[in-house]
């Protein structure tokens, strides 16, 4: 469809005053409203959102849009005074965890929770270095950008952080020991590799920090046991262990926590981080850790801990609201069921459109990795933008991964009409492709 001279002038509008900023497709689309997992630009098409893990509940789900004009009505301040609302929230996020994940500290952000968390391990553990997986986000704060390759791996190796180094990333389509029964001894042996090669470098790990949802990888699902490997890894070499909620967690994966369906012992995880669907789109981010660790922090480097906005009342009553809805509508168990449905439905796609080798994730994650021959798995790196493109022509919102990955990532709220109106554009966009 031709691009309207409205909506050229509000493209122009939005440059003028916001700088010339990141955003969807060559037309962007004008949204002004949502609900569920549909989204309505300004003449009233509807888009379905596979794209946005953000309101993981739903838009604009009518239970948090109340809770949190409630609490915006009755008290809107910061963690300085003695509000139930704070330290209720942060004890029925931490109910089921174990017992030394007992204490949260609130942030804005996911960037901001990852920062905190770097900073409490390198104080802590004495270290500076830090491990990550290759191709990782985890924030846009000068620390947190050291723990993000996707943001600087394109850059010349002069320009890379010396204190930083980057594990292979575990794929079992793709990567070098694909399909190998010892793949899990084979990828975690990366991480010897990878704290030598600090070792040289004058550093030792303070961090690996790790998105167990594999969302800046290509949605890979990893060989079992390999995280706890790494992890054991990271401990041995006096590091802290991150597990970074902030795409995995609440139900995405199809558990409430990510890193525990994708194989991550609780009991090695130092720090959980979280942010984007934590609130459902009201800023807000977490660091849960151990009282220990928070009374060693505060008592030594860092004798005040204190964020204006973080931990504002509302922002938790959004976070609580949060989850009452994943108890009330099931929406762990449903994360699973859908999620299922949508794998099913592509994998049939796949029986005759040999575009897709490989349909993969847990729960409401959907990788699905395009290839132009199914032998050699060779990344459809153009195609997949192309998909892209013919999606948005069928009204239907979805992302990508590494070249010749689609990241599918729906609210949780889906039912049976999304998938098959996803499933049918997914037909009808491929066969536009074949
Ligand atoms: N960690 C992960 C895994 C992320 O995907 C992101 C954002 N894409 C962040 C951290 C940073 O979160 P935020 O943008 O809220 O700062």
């Amino acid at each position: 469809q031709p691009f309207s001279n409205h909506q050229e002038a509000l493209v122009q509008h939005r440059e003028q005053h916001l700088g010339k900023i990141w955003h969807f497709y060559d037309q962007p689309l004008h949204i002004t409203r949502a609900q569920g997992g549909w989204m309505y630009s300004a003449d009233g098409t509807a888009y379905l959102d596979a794209y946005n893990n953000v309101p993981q509940m739903g838009h604009c789900h009518p239970h948090i849009v109340k809770a949190i004009a409630r609490q915006a009505e009755a008290l809107n301040t910061n963690t300085r005074y003695m509000c139930d609302i704070v330290a209720d929230y942060a004890a029925r996020l931490t109910k089921d965890l174990p017992e030394h994940l007992d204490t949260c500290i609130f942030v804005n952000s996911g960037s901001e929770a990852n920062d905190l968390a770097v900073q409490i391990a390198q104080s802590l553990s004495g270290h500076q270095g830090g491990l990550v997986l290759d191709n990782a986000y985890h924030g846009c704060t000068e620390l947190t950008t050291k723990y993000s390759p996707e943001s600087w791996q394109h850059l010349p190796e002069a320009l890379h952080p010396k204190q930083i180094e980057c594990l292979i990333e575990p794929d079992m389509y793709n990567g070098p020991y694909a399909d190998r029964p010892e793949a899990a001894a084979l990828y975690s042996a990366d991480a010897d590799r990878a704290i030598d090669a600090l070792a040289r470098r004058g550093f030792k790990p303070a961090v690996l920090m790790l998105d167990t949802a594999m969302c800046a990888h290509g949605v890979i699902t990893p060989p079992d046991s390999y995280f706890d490997r790494v992890a054991d890894k990271t401990h041995a070499a006096g590091g802290y262990v991150i597990a970074d909620e902030v795409q995995a967690g609440l139900g995405r994966m199809g558990t409430f926590w990510g890193f525990m369906g994708a194989g991550l012992n609780p009991e090695k995880v130092d720090f959980i981080t979280m942010g984007k669907p934590v609130a459902n789109g009201h800023p807000l981010g977490v660091v849960i850790l151990s009282s220990e660790m928070m009374k060693q922090f505060i008592g030594g480097t860092h004798p005040l801990l204190f964020s204006t906005f973080g931990g504002n009342t509302v922002a938790c009553a959004a976070g609580m609201a949060v989850l009452d809805v994943i108890e009330r509508e099931k929406l762990v168990q449903k994360s699973n069921d859908i999620g299922d449905q949508l794998r099913a439905g592509l994998r049939q796609l796949a029986e005759k459109h040999s575009l897709i080798g490989d349909v993969r994730g847990r729960g409401m994650l959907v990788g699905i990795e395009l290839v132009n021959c199914r032998k050699e798995r060779t990344p459809a790196a153009e195609e997949t933008e192309q998909l892209i493109k013919e999606m948005i022509q069928r009204n239907v919102m979805i992302g990508k991964s590494l070249p010749g990955t689609l990241k599918i990532r729906p609210s949780l709220g889906w039912g049976k009409e999304e998938v098959d109106f996803f499933i049918n554009a997914m037909d009808e966009s491929l066969k536009m492709l074949g």
